[in-house]
């Protein structure tokens, strides 16, 4: 049998009726920037997370870094980020001029450690980046009472964790800003590239969705230097048609998770945890195994496809040499240590049960 990591083709082929009405409404329209699919989406997505507002972009890291300059981060400046994360998270922070400080994760979640951003606080910190990785929300209470305590911005990074939940509020509505991805294979993911911010603060809203319209409120007048990254009405299109499945593809992945965490008992392979007062939405299944490497080719040779998140730190990219960051022992743990399962909507029970015989079948080198 052969498990791919990942594939859309299931999930699209359900909706595909709904996705060609969405396409052709737009088309049939005529209005391809900033119409009323952006704008229907904006509403029904901020109504999803229980935010005040919701301002559609292109991309997630756009949201990140938009949040950042609407917030005034900028040179001279500091931000903590999990050491853990893509880098997209550190990308925002170099894009908007500021320096990347990172923190060991929890060795448990491999989220944000709340009890090392003291450590990493110094008179240039002026924002937190939480990562709520994998799907499940961070330890946010912790870290925004520090962020109070110390007068910084939380700009929340919660590309990978839509539908997510932290003592019944979601992910995103607990710091300053909350930043989302659309890319394709995220848990809500356009048919391209997508991203959005959700806020409760008007003016911090209108502020953002400036800078996304090349700095301008009012059509040719334009008080800052803004970039171009707006969705587009056909993306906003076919999320809305998405955002209608979220729950239900939410309760999906849950149960294959569910059905991993109750199979798979094999000493060699350590399975994710999931921490108190949260959900878990699972974008991704982070297993962890010492022998990884070893594990992956195992997989690969009994057809089950498997990714590492992420296999190379932000510390230990070429683009981040120069800035030195620390090497931490739990951020190296993760890079040598984590495997990511297969995990789709519409996956079979015969192929859940598959990744689940052959991890209980597979031994040390
Ligand atoms: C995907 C992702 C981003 C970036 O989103 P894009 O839409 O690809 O720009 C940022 N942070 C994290 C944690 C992500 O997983």
């Amino acid at each position: 049998m052969n498990v791919p990591f990942a594939t859309m083709d299931r999930m699209h082929a359900a909706v595909r009726q709904q996705m060609m009405d969405a396409f052709a409404q737009s088309y049939d329209h005529g209005w391809f920037i900033r119409g009323n699919q952006c704008e229907a989406f904006e509403r029904e997505f901020a109504a999803y997370c229980g935010a005040g507002y919701c301002v559609a972009l292109a991309t997630g890291l756009d949201a990140l870094y938009l949040s950042l300059r609407a917030l005034g981060v900028g040179e001279g400046d500091e931000v903590i980020i999990p050491g853990n994360t893509f880098v997209a998270t550190a990308l925002a922070v170099s894009y908007a001029g500021a320096r990347v400080v990172t923190v060991d994760p929890d060795p448990l979640t491999f989220n944000m450690n709340p009890a090392l951003l003291e450590a990493a606080l110094t008179a240039r910190t002026k924002a937190i980046i939480p990562v709520h990785l994998y799907g499940q929300a961070a330890q946010i209470d912790a870290i925004c009472a520090f962020a109070k305590k110390h007068g910084l911005y939380v700009v929340e990074d919660a590309a990978q964790a839509h539908g997510a939940y932290f003592k019944g509020q979601h992910v995103g509505t607990f710091g300053d800003v909350g930043c989302f991805s659309f890319y394709p294979g995220k848990n809500l993911g356009a048919l391209g590239d997508g991203g959005a911010i959700i806020t409760n603060d008007e003016k911090l809203a209108q502020k953002i969705q400036a800078l996304g319209n090349y700095g301008s409120q009012q059509k040719y007048y334009h008080v800052e230097k803004g970039t171009n990254s707006r969705l587009d009405e056909i993306q906003a299109a076919f999320l809305r048609v998405k955002l209608a499945h979220l729950d239900e593809y939410g309760a999906e992945r849950n149960a294959i998770a569910a059905r991993y965490l109750e199979g798979i008992h094999n000493p060699l392979i350590t399975l994710p945890t999931i921490a108190p007062d949260r959900n878990h939405v699972w974008h991704i299944f982070a297993a962890r195994c010492q022998t990884r490497d070893h594990l992956r080719d195992y997989l690969t040779n009994c057809g089950i496809g498997t990714l590492i998140h992420y296999p190379i730190p932000v510390a230990d990219q070429p683009c981040y040499a120069s800035e030195q960051l620390p090497r931490t022992p739990v951020t190296a743990l993760c890079a040598q240590q984590e495997i990511s399962l297969p995990m789709f909507i519409g996956m079979t029970d015969a192929e859940i049960d598959y990744v689940i015989e052959k991890l209980n079948a597979y031994t040390a080198p």
